[in-house]
């Protein structure tokens, strides 16, 4: 079934979502800030709406896509848009918190609307194709009511909770996982060009051993989930066995004067882990080294 739906924003990412929904023949209306951000869109059949206001009153599902949830609320938190919002259904699909995300479900359903915040987990060019992920929490009901809305924009769209707080939770925790190796690759960069070593040979390095360290990276998550923290047989390293190969990596950095603000964090957390006498636990013993929510 075709829907009409409004996009608030069209950004690179709200453009790309705008892009996904007019090639499944749904009936788009854009609207964005800076009107000619938008205009590529009506190429494709979107209709440019003048005012958010006549974004929102046109459509019957509201797609948010700006930089922040304060942009959001500038943007739609006004008497006029709340007065059509009424059975209609809004997904904030904006990057924030968890707890931005449950205020902003509270003040959507004060005002008649469902809603469904999203975390996209893809850069643009993945929104609407088989790879493209995103997840969504909130009203089952209208995430299943609308599912091939969602469909359109992504392969693996999937529905994590009720509590609209968890995909930007999830989003978080994930970003944590994809900064951890980002920074790493910095980190391990700098090692490289201070050694002289062709950083093609890094890049061919690293291909190599990247399933080690998707193994290694899975295993940590189970046996942290199992509280299975001491080393036993099937223990993939020590904390032990890490810290002395992390000896050498800081060895190495100081010889060659490369800034330890990365390695600083790790060190700090193995620092605990071997005060509390866990130097010969399993790797996944540092897991309770970095406070837990009250
Ligand atoms: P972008 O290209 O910089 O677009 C930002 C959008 O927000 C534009 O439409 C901009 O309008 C609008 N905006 C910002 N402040 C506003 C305000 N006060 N009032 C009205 N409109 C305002 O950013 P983007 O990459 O599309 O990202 C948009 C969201 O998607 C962010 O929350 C981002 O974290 C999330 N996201 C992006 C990616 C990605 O790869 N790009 C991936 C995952 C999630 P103007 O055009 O008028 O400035």
């Amino acid at each position: 079934m075709k829907r009409s739906i409004a996009v608030v924003g069209t950004g690179r990412m709200g453009s790309a979502l705008a892009r996904a929904l007019l090639a499944k023949g749904h009936r788009v209306t854009v609207w964005n800030r800076t009107k000619e951000k938008a205009e590529p869109l009506a190429l494709l059949g979107a209709n440019i709406a003048p005012s958010a206001l006549e974004a929102v009153s046109a459509a019957e599902i509201i797609i948010v896509n700006v930089s922040d949830y304060a942009a959001t609320a500038a943007i739609l938190h006004d008497a006029d848009v709340t007065s059509v919002l009424r059975g209609k259904l809004v997904v904030e699909l904006t990057s924030g918190t968890p707890h931005g995300a449950r205020e902003a479900a509270e003040w959507w359903a004060g005002h008649g609307a469902s809603y469904l915040d999203g975390a996209i987990m893809a850069t643009p060019d993945f929104i609407g194709t088989d790879a493209g992920t995103i997840l969504v929490s909130g009203q089952g009901q209208a995430f299943r009511d609308n599912e091939e809305v969602f469909r359109a924009l992504g392969g693996n769209v999937q529905h994590v909770g009720q509590d609209p707080g968890r995909a930007n939770a999830l989003d978080s925790a994930l970003l944590a996982l994809m900064w951890g190796e980002l920074f790493g690759a910095l980190n391990a960069i700098a090692v490289c060009q201070a050694e002289e070593i062709d950083l093609g040979e890094l890049g061919r390095q690293w291909t190599a051993t990247a399933p080690v360290v998707e193994g290694l990276v899975s295993d940590l998550i189970k046996r942290t989930d199992a509280g299975r923290f001491a080393s036993d047989d099937e223990t993939l390293s020590s904390i032990s066995a890490h810290y002395g190969a992390f000896q050498h990596l800081v060895e190495l950095m100081d010889a060659r004067g490369i800034d330890r603000s990365i390695v600083g964090g790790y060190d700090a957390i193995f620092q605990r882990a071997i005060a509390a006498g866990q130097l010969q636990g399993d790797f996944a013993a540092l897991s309770q080294f970095l406070g837990k929510a009250t």
